[in-house]
């Protein structure tokens, strides 16, 4: 037994706590311990930091329940069948299998990862068969200097290579191994990494690659942990030092780059083991979320850059976010072996990623917002980053192109993540869901842990060990941050935890065949606050938040009938505010269940398991804005003259359409009056394809004609041609004078200040110039004004002629 008395002495070192029942010893700990020695399953080798916990092999944990059923919906849905639908997964002329072949990027790679895991978690032969065939077209085209892949990527970011889609294959590749064993693996990727090691240091520094070398680095790690090759380590440190700079600050905007490289300085910690690097994840983690990240779901308001001024709960935040900001939080719970990342983790793993796909998984859309009444398909003005339709579901392996080939790692990889091997030859429960685990514990013994439990909708988890022999190993079990009071049996007898908000239970023990143990997290109604949202609130149950149900309609907007693309129209009121001070308390919201086993997929309307009841008032000036886009949040409490209503809250994950930051009713001398708002000022163009004019609504002051960092709108790429763009007031307006400031990026691009230009003001229906104008200057670099006698008017033009050859374009234009 003296494994086992290591076990407990080193729960003595570590852990808070601590009571014995029967044999068995409980501790709670705040973190993973990390033994440098011992590990049953591939572990930081020295110099690395030891590693708290390890991944077990794809196909250790078979996923049961409402997560299979997401897993098979994967299947059977765009992930399972993209092969049908994307020409990037066509097999011709593609440079993964034929280096000469001319397609091939992230697309294939990126779905690979993904459709690799779902066969492995499925245990589906077919589909283990097909990420086969591209595995082996992707080993047989290594060339014999160790590249592969499309030999047009190896120069095609000014003259280097682009090293980022290669990241994703080294994944899928990684993934392939573990699953299969086959030695070919490591093999070619010490091959690749020799030849990646002799890049020039600039490519180090370019392309996507540049913001996202965490991917490339923890590949290198676990060959370097595998094969003890030292100078993979000089390599990831190059990784490191060559690439941007996440470790003293916030390099770049990009919804998705920030997802996946904040964990970069973390994962280098586990090398130069600077206490900078491994707080540097988690102090950006906490400047995106701190400021932009205000609102229930687990993301941020980055529906492609995040941009400083839109963080109200009507911003979303892209389905590659999602996936890969969850991809993220599960490496960083094994390099940090903290159980707060499991929780983040959790929060868009039930309430974001479901709303994300259509409840068949035939279709998805861009962007997933907190507050949002209309999923149609059309493009919106000031609201999203993006000038294309990003609201409407659809396989959209075109327009939203990188969403549907990422999307599937969100679901496989958590299923992978459910169970993780401790360093101490234990077993870790990171993320609960139904399933069975296969693991090597204590002295390599193979042993199954069954878990049985509804979570997150049920706050019990059942567990039961099956083992051929008696075997001492601890077993951890994370309590979330938002459950006091857990508890746990072992064997039917109650064991005295302690547990705590945001930690690890530990159970060490001999176990034996049969030993159950059954943990129950107490789920309670909360309202969070959300000060920067003007006081708004949300309302959460365990790890679920909820949203107001309202009705949604689904209409049918393009795709094929196996494969059809919908809008969804809201069909009932969804302004309403919370009435809380007559609920007197969050723990007077009513729960009610829905009786009966969960169905294969809780995540609609009609099958949420859980329904909250509320007290609510309609906000009647709390209006959809013109592109029909929910209206900003209003500062909280708000006055309502309007009747208390009861209304229903259901899951957020559950509602395609939903408010899930309430307004707060109030009553007091501190409730404000809704303000309607005014519509805002619309902006036209003759033409705008590249650039739309509505970056002229944020009447930013550029610095100089080719500030890049300023919103701006040109006709790009029309050059030489007669041109308009055009401001609607709403309103009718008294102006005298105006103001423009021409974009113009002499020697990078090809816009130029214009040859002329001239003011035309709308008069009933036609459109006439101004008179007596002052000048209509065309000077660089400055406001160019103009007065002229005064008109009463809706709307205005600024009419140019672009110069010969060139393009043109605004920063800025005023009316006054
Ligand atoms: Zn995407």
């Amino acid at each position: 037994m003296s494994y086992r008395n290591e076990v407990c002495a080193a729960c003595l070192l570590l852990v808070a706590g601590g009571a014995a029942a029967d044999d068995t010893s409980v501790c709670v700990t705040n973190a993973l311990p990390a033994f440098s020695t011992g590990a049953l399953y591939v572990s930081n080798r020295a110099p690395l930091a030891p590693s708290p916990a390890m991944k077990l092999p794809p196909g250790a944990v078979a996923p049961k329940g409402w997560l299979r059923h997401q897993l098979e919906l994967d299947a059977t849905g765009f992930v399972g069948r993209m092969a049908e639908l994307s020409n990037y997964l066509k097999t011709e002329d593609n440079g993964w299998i034929d280096p000469n072949g001319k397609q091939g990027w992230e697309e294939m790679p990126y779905w690979l990862r993904g459709y690799g895991d779902l066969g492995y978690a499925l245990n589906d032969p077919a589909i283990i068969a097909a990420a086969r065939k591209w595995i082996e077209g992707i080993l047989a085209c290594q060339r014999p200097d160790g590249y592969f892949g499309p030999l047009r990527l190896k120069t095609d970011v000014q003259g280097l290579p682009d090293l980022w889609p290669h990241m994703l294959v080294l994944d899928a590749l990684h993934a392939y191994y573990e699953f299969s064993g086959d030695e070919r693996v490591p093999a070619f990727m010490l091959k690749y990494f020799k030849w990646q090691n002799g890049q020039p240091l600039q490519a180090f520094k370019v392309g996507w690659g540049a913001v996202r070398w965490a991917d490339n680095m923890a590949v290198i790690y676990w060959l370097y942990n595998k094969t003890g090759e030292a100078w993979l380590l000089d390599l990831a440190r190059k990784c490191h030092e060559e690439s941007v700079d996440y470790a003293t600050g916030i390099p770049n905007w990009h919804n998705v780059n920030l997802s996946q490289g904040i964990r970069e300085p973390a994962e280098y910690w586990m090398q130069a083991q600077e206490p900078t690097l491994f707080a540097a994840t988690e102090r950006n983690y906490r400047i995106i979320m701190d400021t932009w990240g205000q609102f229930p779901g687990g993301g941020f308001a980055g529906d492609e850059n995040i941009r400083k001024p839109y963080r109200d709960p009507r911003q979303g935040f892209e389905t590659c976010g999602f996936v890969e900001f969850m991809h993220t939080f599960e490496i960083m719970t094994r390099i940090s072996g903290q159980p707060i990342w499991s929780d983040r983790c959790e929060e868009i793993a039930f309430n974001s990623l479901p709303a994300a796909l259509t409840p068949d998984h035939k279709g998805l859309h861009y962007i997933t917002c907190a507050n949002c009444i209309q999923l149609d398909n059309t493009k919106k003005g000031r609201q999203f980053d993006n000038q294309f339709p990003m609201l409407a579901y659809k396989p959209g392996i075109y327009n939203y192109r990188c969403c549907p080939h990422n999307v599937g790692i969100g679901w496989s990889f958590y299923a992978e993540e459910l169970w993780l091997a401790t360093s101490d030859r234990g077993l870790c429960a990171s993320l609960y869901a139904a399933s069975e685990v296969k693991a090597k514990v204590a002295d390599g013994t193979e042993v199954v842990v069954a878990e049985a439990t509804d979570y997150p909708f049920g706050e019990t988890v059942e567990l039961r060990v099956s083992t051929p022999k008696p075997l001492c190993f601890p077993l951890y079990l994370r309590v979330p941050r938002w459950c006091d009071g857990a508890s746990v049996k072992i064997n039917g007898h109650a064991v005295d935890a302690k547990a705590t908000p945001q930690s690890y239970v530990v159970l060490s023990r001999e176990w034996k065949d049969g030993d159950t143990v059954s943990l129950r997290l107490p789920m309670r109604v909360s309202v969070r606050t959300w000060p920067q949202q003007k006081g708004a609130v949300s309302v959460d149950f365990g790890p679920l938040t909820f949203s107001l149900a309202f009705g949604e309609k689904w209409q049918r907007c393009g795709g094929t009938d196996a494969w059809p693309e919908y809008e969804v129209l809201p069909i009932s009121p969804w302004n309403f505010g919370l009435v809380l001070d007559a609920q007197t308390s969050a723990g007077a919201l009513e729960v009610v269940r829905k009786p009966g086993p969960l169905a294969p997929n809780p995540f609609t309307p009609d099958t949420a398991p859980l329904t909250l009841r509320a007290k609510a008032k309609k906000i009647p000036a709390w209006t959809a804005d013109r592109d029909q886009v929910v209206g900003v949040l209003q500062q909280s409490p708000v006055l309502s003259k309007e009747p208390v209503e009861t209304v229903s809250l259901i899951p957020m994950g559950a509602a395609r359409l939903r408010i899930t930051s309430f307004p707060v009713i109030g009553t007091g001398a501190d409730a404000h009056e809704w303000i309607a708002q005014p519509p805002p000022p619309k902006f036209t163009a003759s033409f705008a394809e590249v650039d739309h004019p509505e970056a002229l609504a944020e009447s930013a002051q550029p610095s100089a004609s080719s500030d890049q960092s300023v919103p701006r709108f040109t006709w790009w790429p029309h050059k030489g041609t007669a041109e308009w763009v055009q401001i609607e007031f709403g309103q009718t307006k008294n102006v005298s004078s105006a103001s423009v400031y021409w974009f113009d990026d002499t020697g990078k691009g090809g816009c130029r200040v214009p040859q002329s230009w001239r003011l035309s003001y709308r008069d009933g229906d036609a459109w006439k110039p101004v008179e007596s104008a002052s000048g209509y200057g065309v000077e660089p670099n400055q406001n160019n004004s103009v007065s002229f006698k005064p008109v009463s008017t809706t709307a205005f033009r600024v009419e140019v002629q672009l110069r010969d050859e060139v393009s043109g374009g605004l920063l800025n234009m005023q009316f006054k």
